[in-house]
């Protein structure tokens, strides 16, 4: 698997430029530098993919489905035999740690095809008997062509946790991976292309997400999306598909909350809050971004975080001891580092962080920046009620059960939420009563594939993995048999 400077779309089984026959830049943010060249595909370029993956869905749906499975478990073989030259990819591309993308991004990316290979296997459907007269059966079959279009914080990664699923129960796929972050969706191409998966099956559409993603939600034969970026891109998603009966899955933004009790194991709680919020520079949709602290333990919080966090190593992607790499791009960076400047206008103190970071040599024009914490603010304000996306994160005191609630809920968002207690009642309690779609207690990111993943409020709608995924590219059919 190798990148290329001017990135193809993956059409058919070919590699092809535009229909336009233009490209736009691709940044390497930790050098600023442009690096490659990305097609500006239109909706021409997704009516070719959406015919290629109409011509074959009768094929790849009834392939039986041990077939199928050992094309996907190639697909993951590929990947793993080709990790350092994925990782490295994922790391220009993204600006994050080559740590980071050998060990979490592209492992998982293999996974996700391994456990959806292996969940159609297992994936059955339901009988219901009316006693002495009927059987009633429920087929689940593929859909169609569907649309996967996935965001730029963890490319690889949710591109294939949404392909996976898709291809595993039998459907053809239009996907576009971000115009941030589109390489490593490329080289995807190439590991489908060896491992066999017919032509059209997969069809992977490069561009900007107002012209190649909207033609594929627009597409009247694209009969589901499946979604993770912005809240706003979520709504509009949503209103196209909703004029059409389209079926839509949409993961979308946060504003975690992490509660912390004064019970709870201080070590443990310290090592994982520092990764919940600057795991990836905060650019993980799970990063919790707000820490509420119950009030006899603030002060030890607040000056043993905020050391660690001063000693986190920012720079060279490449280097195995840096912690943050580079923000995705210099609009992400100037969008941060404008929220940094909103806290203080709000009445806010910055605590440590706050300001780009030089790194001298290659990395002089990178988007780099201090990790950044800010106490000080109340639960109303703007940088306490948007959606940062960086390495920014809130502290404050609380006092009771109750306000800790009241205050996690207390925004627009319900993703994740993170509790630190010992107290096993407390824990079941406050779990109960988040508005989140995932509750860890005294852990952070620790994944299960086969658990429901996604969030209540403006965080999203619809669930994936597991079988909340296979369910999702499936129509149940009933068939009622007398007898
Ligand atoms: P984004 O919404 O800007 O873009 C996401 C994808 O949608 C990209 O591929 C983009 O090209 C495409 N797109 C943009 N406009 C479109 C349109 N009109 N029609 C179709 N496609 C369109 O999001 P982003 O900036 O890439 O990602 C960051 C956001 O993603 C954050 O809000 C983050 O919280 C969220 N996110 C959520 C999850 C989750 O699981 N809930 C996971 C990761 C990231």
């Amino acid at each position: 698997m190798r990148p290329e400077k001017y990135i193809k779309n993956y059409i058919n089984g070919a590699f092809v430029p535009a229909e336009s026959g233009e490209y736009f830049d691709n940044y390497n943010p930790a050098t600023g530098q442009v690096y490659s060249h990305i097609p500006d595909s239109d909706e021409r370029d997704v009516a070719k993919a959406v015919e290629a993956a109409k011509k074959a869905f009768p094929g790849w749906a009834k392939m039986a489905t041990d077939k199928r499975f050992r094309i996907l478990m190639r697909v993951a073989d590929i990947i793993e035999q080709n990790l350092e030259a994925f990782a490295r990819a994922e790391s220009i591309d993204s600006g994050k740690p080559m740590a980071m993308s050998s060990t979490v991004d592209i492992p998982r990316s293999q996974s996700n095809f391994r456990f959806f290979a292996t969940a159609i296997m297992h994936f059955s459907s339901e009988s219901h008997h009316i006693a002495g007269e009927a059987i009633n059966f429920t087929l689940r079959q593929p859909l169609g062509v569907v649309g996967c279009i996935s965001p730029w914080n963890l490319p690889l990664y949710l591109f294939s946790w949404k392909i996976a699923p898709a291809l595993a129960t039998g459907n053809c796929v239009v996907a576009k991976p971000s115009e941030l972050t589109p390489m490593t969706a490329f080289m995807l191409g190439q590991a489908c292309a060896e491992a066999g998966l017919p032509p059209g099956v997969l069809n992977i559409v490069q561009g900007l997400g107002p012209k190649a993603g909207q033609a594929i939600v627009d597409h009247d034969d694209v009969k589901a999306i499946s979604f993770t970026g912005g809240t706003a891109t979520g709504r509009r998603i949503l209103q196209t598909t909703s004029q059409t009966f389209k079926k839509a899955s949409l993961e979308l933004g946060g504003k975690n909350p992490n509660l912390i009790f004064a019970d709870c194991d201080f070590d443990q709680m310290m090592v994982d809050t520092i990764r919940s919020s600057f795991s990836n520079n905060g650019q993980i949709c799970l990063c919790g971004s707000r820490l509420y602290i119950q009030r006899p333990i603030y002060d030890k919080f607040k000056e043993e975080f905020v050391k660690r966090v001063q000693f986190l190593k920012v720079g060279d992607p490449f280097s195995s001891v840096t912690d943050l790499g580079a923000l995705v791009s210099k609009a992400h960076m100037e969008k941060v580092m404008g929220y940094i400047a909103l806290a203080e206008v709000e009445g806010g103190t910055v605590l440590c962080g706050g300001k780009p970071v030089d790194v001298p040599g290659e990395y002089e024009q990178g988007y780099f920046l201090r990790p950044t914490v800010i106490e000080g603010l109340n639960n109303e304000c703007r940088t306490n009620q948007e959606e940062i996306f960086g390495p920014v994160v809130t502290i404050q005191p609380f006092d009771t059960e109750e306000e800790a609630i009241a205050l996690a809920n207390g925004v627009k968002y319900g993703l994740a939420s993170t509790v630190w207690t010992q107290d096993i009642s407390r824990a079941n309690r406050v779990a109960e009563q988040l508005q989140a779609g995932i509750v860890w207690v005294n852990c952070w990111m620790l994944r299960d594939l086969r658990t429901p993943f996604g969030g209540v409020k403006e965080s999203g709608m619809g669930r994936e993995g597991g079988l909340e995924a296979l369910r999702f590219f499936t129509e149940p059919k009933n068939v009622c048999i007398k007898y």
